[in-house]
């Protein structure tokens, strides 16, 4: 029976209900609580970020394998975590306009591979920007020097995005850099930038491509990390996300990062089937493309259905 049938129905035993008022009050319940359940499911499918002033978004923007996140806080500030590859610098910068987005606040690239940096130097092109984070990581790479030059060329000086730095998006939203901690090896994913992000009762995690000495370092350090939801590092490769971190997050929702059949087989099967036992729901870009969440300080929605726990075979 649909929604509305039932109500009807409700309705009607409401009116010839003889058998007093508890059984009123009982079907009155009811009715309340599948009224609620239409009003939030209208709520749902009417969400559009021009919409939805007054709200936290938090947009993973398809940019297949890299990542690329949009944060804009209640108060319209914004904040983008990576731009994906060299490809994706103008599909980045086409999704930020099409959003409404005039300026970057706080613009971070999480460490120097190219699919993370890669679109940078086209968005510092393109907009205005406040601040720049990095870490202190170089690069040989052309892309690398590209983000570089791009940031020299609009005056904008790169601050060390590290843990224990803290920043705030508009009045509402407050982070915290969580890694890197020390003086790493060469290995660029040892170096991602960690920020953890808080909107009055709800937080977000955005793991960069962090792996699991990174974790265990966060944990050691005694950071706080239980979050809502988490940006799983390295786009769900079995050399992060380990069972004792996600344990300790505590994640309602994870999202994975990355591109159907890619070559590195992302996301890992043993990271799904962890995700799976510990009941979390999974949103994934390289199954439902772009992904919006949308945060009132309470509560956390999107207008997607999750994700699948299903992983690509071997040889993909
Ligand atoms: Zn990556």
């Amino acid at each position: 029976m649909d929604l509305a049938a039932e109500c009807h129905q409700i309705i009607a035993k409401i009116r010839n209900d003889k058998r007093g008022c508890k059984m009123r009050f009982l079907l009155i319940h009811r009715f309340k609580f599948i009224l609620i359940v239409i009003a939030a499911a209208a709520m749902l499918s009417s969400c559009s970020p021009q919409e939805n002033e007054g709200l936290m978004q938090v947009h993973f923007i398809d940019v297949g394998q890299g990542d690329a996140t949009l944060i804009v806080s209640p108060d319209g500030k914004t904040m983008l975590i990576d731009a994906g590859d060299n490809s994706a610098g103008d599909t980045v910068v086409s999704y930020l306009r099409r959003h409404g987005i005039k300026s970057i606040d706080i613009l971070v690239g999480t460490h120097p591979d190219s699919d993370h940096i890669g679109g940078l130097d086209t968005v510092i092109d393109s907009f205005e920007t406040a601040e720049f984070y990095m870490p202190r990581k170089s690069h040989t790479t052309n892309t690398f020097m590209d983000v570089l030059s791009a940031a020299k060329r609009k005056g904008l000086s790169i601050k060390e995005a590290k843990a224990g730095v803290l920043i705030s998006i508009g009045n509402d939203v407050k982070g915290r850099f969580l890694n890197p901690r020390s003086s790493y090896s060469d290995d660029n994913n040892l170096w991602s930038a960690v920020v953890r992000l808080e909107y009055a009762d709800k937080s977000f995690l955005f793991m960069g491509d962090a792996v699991v000495q990174n974790e265990l370092e966060i944990m050691g350090a005694a950071e706080k990390i239980d979050s809502d939801l988490i940006k799983l590092g390295h786009h769900g490769s079995s050399t992060s996300t380990s069972e004792d971190f996600i344990k300790s997050v505590s994640p309602d929702v994870a999202v994975i990062s990355s591109k159907q059949n890619n070559s590195y087989g992302h996301p890992h099967k043993e990271t799904l089937e962890l995700l799976k036992e510990q009941s979390i729901l999974l949103y994934r870009t390289d199954e439902q493309g772009s992904i919006v969440f949308y945060c009132d300080g309470k509560k956390i929605w999107t207008d997607k259905k999750p994700g699948t726990y299903n992983y690509y075979k071997e040889g993909n």
